[in-house]
Order: structure tokens, then C-alpha cells, then sequence
């Protein structure tokens, strides 16, 4: 191994093998270092691969690459304690190429393929390597220890792609130490069944996939979070993701959590006879904008969840954010290569791709969705309970007339929540749902 090299690329996650990809495309010297036995050995997510980014570096890349499914449906299932409502869409759009790029995938192969295709640009990929420390001259990173015999490795750039357990960057003092506020756990299990079973029980044929979103108390009542189910070929991506805080608070043990969510019933009966493969779980960045970090500094960029790039509004995208913050941490260094000069003011220039891109915009519109999200303790109690009780009185057969019917209706609602809070509770949701 030669001892310096153009970049250094910490993790061969979705950020750090798209910035690899781009680096090593450009002919510039790079070296990744992924602690995993192999890229995505320890990795995981809840299971949709967002692709633009993708499809831009590699356009076609679902002939090639290990996706499970494209998406043609969404199921939004929102629940009580016992009983669903729910809202399918299913666009046949999403049948054809580029399937709204959206698959469902497993991480451990993905990363695997993915990390290969940077290799075969011209990236050296070193597993099994774990990142120690960063070496810093002048002020500035110059470089990294690698646990391994030799392990300083010089670059004149290095960009941290390790993920949401950021112990570099922290020990660096890039990032202070996570907030439990900003912070959720996932925890999925990998649930095989017979491609069959899928596609009759949710309605698929060939690659089609289904995505499964639970809101409401699909964690049991109170309990903030979500639960989730997304289709593979041959099993199931089946989890919940809770934020740190609320286990803290409530003393609830998240193996708890993912079992009393795959007893509901709205989720026993798509799950039912299959067996449990793998157990899998990890913490994702929901601060958003508010709890980022900063970016750059002299020698050294953050990118993908590192930096906090999750959107954490319903549309909970990381992978897309990741890769797209790889690729344009890869063309800053580019251009910095260019001007020779690796100084926090020219590596700034990341900061501005980022807020022209989709990444930091997005970010920026939901900058106050954890927040609301927190302190709409209705959402995971009252109202699924108030609107079942509601569903079940409308739909319920009687001789009631339809004009008492309603008045009942009313009564339930302004029983269970004052109105004042349920408008106050919409005007901010609205937010961050549009
Ligand atoms: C439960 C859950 C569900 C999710 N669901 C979705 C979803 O459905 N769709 C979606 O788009 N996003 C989802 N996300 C978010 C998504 O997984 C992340 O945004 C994305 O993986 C971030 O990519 P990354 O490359 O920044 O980090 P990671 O994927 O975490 O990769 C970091 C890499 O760095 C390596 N590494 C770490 N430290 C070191 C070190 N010191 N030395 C060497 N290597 C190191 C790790 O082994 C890893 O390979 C989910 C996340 C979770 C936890």
C-alpha cells in the first residue's frame, strides 16, 4: 500500500463508496477504508434504495445491481391498539424504468456490489480496517490511523463517510456527542417467506415490491416512532424505529418494542408463517437541519449520515442523501485538487453544492419536523384511538339515523381531544407534511 494518496474515504457505506466511484473515475488516487469484514458486512436499513443518485453515476444500474423489488405500492397504515386504516397507492408509472427509483434491498449485498464498481474504477477498498484516529498537521487533517501494522495513511483530503456513529469525527472534535433528543434506534428483522406468499399476500407479481408504513400506535400507546414493512424477493424487511429518548424516558427495551409490533394484527397477518433470519439494528440521525454539524474543516469533509443527512419528515430518505453528499464531497475535492489548495475555505465550496442540491433544501424545509413531531404526543394515542372510534361508529350497521350518527361522531372527537389542540396539532403537522 502506497502511503499517500489523493483522498481518504472513511466507510464503504452509500456515501463513501459514491464518493470513491466519483474520485476514482476521475483518475484521482483514493483509498477507502471500511471497518467490515466486507462493505455492508455490519450495515443495515430499513430497506428502500432512493436512486437518482445512483442512476446518474451508473444509468441502468437495476440490470446489473442485487435490488430485491421496485415499488409500485405504498400502503400507509395508521393504527390503534387492535385496528388498521389505511390508504394504498399502487402507479403503474412505477412499473417501468427508472421505477421511481425506488427498490428494496439488503444492505449487506448492496454495499457489497456497490463498494466492487468503485473497485472497478480504480479505488483500492481495504475491509476489515478500522479508522482510529485522523492525523492532524498544521491544524489541519492530513491523514488517518488505521488500526492495522502501518497504519498511518496520508491523503491530501479525507472525507468521513463512517455513518451515524460518528466516534471519528466526534473524537476529532468535528461533531460534539450525539443528543439522545436527535437520535432514534431501528430494529428489523429479516422475516423469509416464499416469493409466492409475498406476492399473493400483498398483491405483487414478478419484481414487483409494497412498502408498508404503521403510524399511529404501532409501537404500543404513547410510544413515539413508527413501524415498517417493505418486500423482498424471498422475505420481508419488518421494523420499527423509536427515537432514544422515549426508550430512555419510558424504560422500554427495543427488542420489546419490534415484538409487540409484529403481534398487531395489522402486521401478524403479513408476516405470519414466516421465520425469522436475521436480527438487525442500528441508530439514524433524526436532528435534521437544526442538529448538523459542521461540514468542513481543513483537510477533511463530512458527508451522508455522518453529517446528519436523514430527512426526517414521512419521507425518511438517507441513502439518496448519502450518496448525493459522497458525490459532490468527491467533485469539492476535485476542484480543490485543481487549485492545489485543501484549505477549509475551498473545501467550503461543499457546503454550497449542498445548498443548491435537493439535500440541504430538503433539509432545510423540515428543519422543524422533530420538533413537531415531539411534542404531537397526540398522534401516537389520542387521535388513532379518537378516529378508530370514530371508523368503527360510521361504519357500524344500525338504526340510528345518519344525522344522530354524526352528532355521535362529534361527541367522540371533542371527548377524546379538545378541538383547540386537534387545530393546533394540524397547523403545525401541515408543515411538514407538504
Ligand atoms: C432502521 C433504519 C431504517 C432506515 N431506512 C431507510 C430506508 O428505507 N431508505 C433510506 O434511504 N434510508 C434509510 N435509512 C437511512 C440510511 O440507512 C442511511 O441514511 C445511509 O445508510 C447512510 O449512509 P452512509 O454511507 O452515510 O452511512 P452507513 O451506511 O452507516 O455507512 C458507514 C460505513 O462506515 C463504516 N465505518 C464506520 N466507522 C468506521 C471506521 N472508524 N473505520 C472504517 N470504517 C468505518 C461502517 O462499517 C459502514 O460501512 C434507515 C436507517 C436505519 C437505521
Amino acid at each position: 500500500m502506497t502511503e499517500r494518496y489523493d483522498c481518504i474515504v472513511v466507510g464503504a457505506g452509500p456515501a463513501g463508496a459514491a464518493a470513491a466511484f466519483t474520485l476514482a473515475k476521475a483518475g484521482l488516487d483514493v483509498v477507502v477504508f471500511e471497518r467490515g469484514e466486507y462493505p455492508g458486512a455490519k450495515n443495515m436499513f430499513g430497506g428502500i434504495l432512493y436512486s437518482t443518485v445512483l442512476n446518474r453515476l451508473m444509468p441502468g444500474f437495476w440490470a446489473d445491481a442485487p435490488v430485491e423489488r421496485h415499488v409500485v405500492k405504498r400502503r400507509y397504515s395508521f393504527v390503534s391498539n387492535d385496528s388498521e386504516a389505511a390508504f394504498d397507492i399502487r402507479l403503474d408509472a412505477f412499473n417501468r424504468p427508472p421505477f421511481n427509483n425506488s427498490f428494496t434491498t439488503l444492505r449487506a449485498r448492496f454495499d457489497r456490489w456497490f463498494a466492487a464498481k468503485a473497485e472497478e474504477a480504480g479505488a483500492l477498498v481495504v475491509t476489515g480496517a478500522v479508522v482510529d484516529d485522523l492525523i492532524i498537521k498544521d491544524g489541519a487533517v492530513a491523514g488517518v490511523r488505521v488500526r492495522m501494522e502501518g497504519g498511518e495513511v496520508f491523503a491530501d483530503v479525507v472525507i468521513i463517510a463512517e455513518g451515524a456513529n460518528s466516534l471519528l469525527a466526534e473524537k476529532a472534535g468535528l461533531k460534539p456527542k450525539p443528543d439522545s433528543a436527535n437520535m432514534s434506534l431501528g430494529v428489523k428483522e429479516i422475516i423469509s417467506l416464499p416469493k409466492g406468499v409475498i406476492d399473493d399476500r400483498f398483491g405483487l407479481e414478478d419484481a414487483e415490491g409494497a412498502a408498508v408504513e404503521f403510524f399511529g400506535e404501532a409501537l404500543g400507546p404513547g410510544v413515539p416512532g413508527g413501524g415498517f414493512i417493505y418486500t423482498n424477493q424471498e422475505s420481508l424487511s419488518v421494523g420499527i424505529a423509536c427515537p432514544i429518548s422515549a426508550l430512555k424516558e419510558k424504560g422500554i427495551k427495543p427488542n420489546g418494542l419490534i415484538d409487540g409490533f409484529k403481534r398487531h394484527p395489522a402486521v401478524s397477518r403479513l408476516i405470519r408463517g414466516g421465520a425469522t433470519e436475521e436480527y438487525l439494528a442500528h441508530i439514524i440521525p433524526e436532528g435534521g437541519y437544526n442538529a448538523m454539524p459542521e461540514l468542513v474543516t481543513g483537510g477533511a469533509l463530512l458527508a451522508g449520515d455522518c453529517a446528519g443527512f436523514v430527512n426526517p419528515s414521512l419521507y425518511k430518505e438517507g441513502s439518496n442523501l448519502a450518496m448525493a453528499s459522497g458525490v459532490m464531497a468527491a467533485e469539492t475535492v476535485m476542484e480543490a485538487k485543481s487549485r492545489g489548495d485543501f484549505s477549509k475555505k475551498t473545501l467550503e465550496g461543499y457546503v454550497k453544492r449542498l445548498e443548491e442540491s435537493f439535500v440541504l433544501k430538503d433539509l432545510r424545509r423540515y428543519k422543524d419536523a422533530p420538533d413537531v413531531l415531539r411534542s404531537t404526543t397526540g398522534l401516537f394515542k389520542d387521535y388513532p384511538e379518537a378516529v378508530m372510534e370514530m371508523l368503527t361508529r360510521h361504519f357500524t350497521i344500525s338504526e340510528e339515523s345518519k344525522a344522530d350518527a354524526h352528532k355521535e361522531l362529534k361527541r367522540i372527537l371533542k371527548g377524546r381531544v379538545s378541538l383547540l389542540r386537534l387545530a393546533g396539532d394540524v397547523l403545525r403537522l401541515r408543515k411538514f407534511v407538504r
